[in-house]
């Protein structure tokens, strides 16, 4: 009885988002425009209310759209990259280099802290994904998944429910976005070793270790995405 309606609640929220990113790629919806009063995109795509602010909720989660107080909602305006000669870059794109360059500054501070905070249970978790992740890099869908659960881990050995969070929302917007990421930085092998780095690191409690670890991982896959984004791939 409770399954049936979510599962379909869920398909009409990823309709209209599917149907807000269409209208942005084809450039219909600029950045910067208004998006359509609530009113009238319920009865464009005959959804409810609900449905229609889980798929705010989920574009602005993705970069797509920012709310602006009082004034409403906006496509929201990608970043510039330096090296971009060509066409301006699609916004999905801007925010995957956004998300990547916070995390710059953020996955440094986890490693360290976890390296200080971690538990012989949070060093055993570590090392079963670590170990789980080897027979699972084939697919970029499985890549994203194995990141994300070593990712957290990590984050929880903090034992700071913010770091738990923000992980979990980063990789929200990454899982979302799996098949570009992954697909440009066809890493396979290397994300592993620098996964192990950090593990390393932290079994040895080495705090500043553990954070130039995770720094080569996260500067590596900024730099990765950021020529490929650039060179247009
Ligand atoms: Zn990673």
């Amino acid at each position: 009885m409770t399954e049936a309606p979510v599962s379909k609640t869920t398909r009409i929220y990823e309709k209209v988002v599917e149907k807000l990113k269409e209208e942005i790629a084809d450039g219909r919806l600029l950045p910067g425009d208004p998006l359509p009063s609530e009113r009238q995109l319920m009865e464009t795509f005959g959804v409810s209310r609900s449905s229609l602010r889980e798929a705010f909720r989920v574009m602005e989660l993705l970069g797509l759209i920012e709310s602006i107080a009082g004034k409403g909602r906006f496509v929201r305006q990608p970043r510039e990259i330096v090296d971009d000669q060509k066409k301006g870059i699609q916004l999905e794109d801007s925010a995957i280099l956004e998300l990547m360059e916070a995390r710059r500054i953020l996955d440094p501070a986890i490693a360290g802290e976890s390296a200080m905070r971690a538990t012989p249970s949070d060093l055993m978790r570590l090392l079963r994904v670590i170990t789980a992740t080897e027979d699972h890099l084939a697919l970029p869908r499985d890549r994203a998944q194995a990141d994300f659960d070593f990712h957290l881990v990590l984050a929880e050995a903090t034992h700071n429910f913010v770091f738990v969070n923000i992980t979990r929302m980063n990789f929200d917007l990454i899982l979302a976005t799996h098949d570009r990421i992954y697909n440009l930085l066809d890493d396979k092998g290397a994300f592993l070793n620098e996964h192990r780095e950090m593990y390393d690191a932290i079994l040895d409690h080495d705090a500043e270790r553990a954070r130039e670890a995770a720094s080569r991982h996260i500067d590596r896959i900024y730099r990765t995405l950021h020529k490929g984004i650039a060179a247009g791939e």
